[in-house]
């Protein structure tokens, strides 16, 4: 170890109170959070402190001009009681970058990765042990100057807390091609995981969710035309025996950890994976032809959800034989055993808490 955390515990921890069986997401926080500071030169007083509010100027820049980004990611009990997470190392590399397209600091490794272990330590009782549940854990930083002059903060707060979540068991996905607003255009902020892009979406997802959808399917921005990815997740489609997913390289499209995942996988067993631009026509002749046999999402949440259904242009796609999935069902279960410990690590994702 070579940052010194201070820790402060909670005089009496909330576990007590949790009904591990049937946690609502996002709503429950572990006893403790880490935070650390940026002081306008260097990142200053990694500390963990009993978890709740802050207090904060209402001129921070973060809430006016958005200079926020974030991360998201699970803890696992093993079988044996170990605390295991998937490929931490990548999360840390995507905030640097986020934070690089934001013009805020970079976050050294051991604040990031050591606030993390120590944070999981303090907290491991509450890394849920039963099969499929985790501890969800939410890295982020902002910028924290009190000053509404439009320029990069010179301040900012990075802050690690976490919420138990039970398995992820998601209903397959009816998806909305969407037509006419768009997430991310070239040159933009696509490829960051900023807290704008989520609140950009968050009206046409409404929208398309009163009309029955569960999620949007973009598409770029400038024709309307090649798939993106939905909000939340990016995707992969199964034409023939090939596996097809969005490339990267746009700046349009948010670099996931689990997309990364299933393409090193889906290779290591042979399967012809393309990372290509993919249209909306191809998709819908695919499907015409019968060769649109799978399509999922793929982020952290869910690990992977099937999109069973896909509205373009006042038409459904409705895929068949959904209980037969193929690849779906082995990067499912693959993914989920590594993550959890009951599959072999092929690639060397795990990283255990010591
Ligand atoms: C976080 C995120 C993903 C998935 O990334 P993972 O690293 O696999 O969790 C996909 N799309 C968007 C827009 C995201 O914010």
């Amino acid at each position: 170890m070579t940052l010194e955390i201070a820790v402060e515990k909670a005089s009496a921890s909330r576990i007590g109170q949790v009904d591990f069986n049937n946690i609502q997401f996002g709503k429950i926080f572990s006893d403790h959070q880490f935070i650390a500071d940026f002081d306008g030169e260097k990142w200053t007083n990694p500390r963990i402190v009993p978890y709740g509010n802050i207090s904060l100027s209402p001129a921070i820049s973060a809430i006016h001009y958005g200079q926020a980004i974030f991360e998201g990611m699970k803890a696992f009990k093993t079988e044996e009681g170990a605390i295991q997470l998937f490929r931490p190392q990548e999360n840390w590399k995507r905030l640097n970058r986020s934070a690089y397209r934001m013009g805020m600091p970079d976050i050294p490794e051991e604040f990031f990765m050591e606030g993390l272990e120590e944070l999981l330590r303090v907290d491991s009782d509450w890394v849920p042990a039963t099969k499929g549940s985790a501890l969800y854990l939410r890295p982020f930083m902002f910028a924290t100057d009190d000053y509404i002059g439009v320029r990069p903060s010179d301040t900012y707060k990075f802050i690690i807390f976490s919420c138990p979540v039970n398995a992820y068991y998601s209903q397959p996905l009816k998806v909305k091609a969407e037509t006419q607003y768009i997430r991310a255009a070239e040159g933009g902020v696509g490829s960051a995981k900023c807290a704008g892009n989520y609140g950009s979406v968050m009206h046409p997802t409404r929208e398309a969710q009163r009309q029955g959808f569960n999620q949007i399917l973009w598409l770029d921005a400038k024709e309307h035309k090649y798939l993106e990815e939905t909000g939340t997740t990016n995707i992969f489609v199964r034409i023939g025996d090939k596996l097809i997913t969005p490339a990267l390289g746009k700046q349009t499209i948010l670099e996931g950890i689990t997309r990364d995942s299933l393409i090193q996988l889906s290779r290591s067993w042979g399967i012809e994976v393309e990372e290509r631009a993919i249209s909306i026509d191809e998709l819908v002749e695919a499907y015409n032809n019968g060769l649109l046999k799978e399509m999922f999402g793929a982020g952290t949440a869910a690990t992977v959800a099937q999109i069973e259904l896909v509205h373009y242009q006042g038409k459904d796609m409705q895929l068949q034989h959904l209980d037969q999935w193929e690849y779906y069902t082995r990067l499912k279960n693959t993914m989920e055993g590594i993550k959890t410990g009951t599959s072999e690590d092929p690639f060397n994702w795990v990283h255990k808490v010591y």
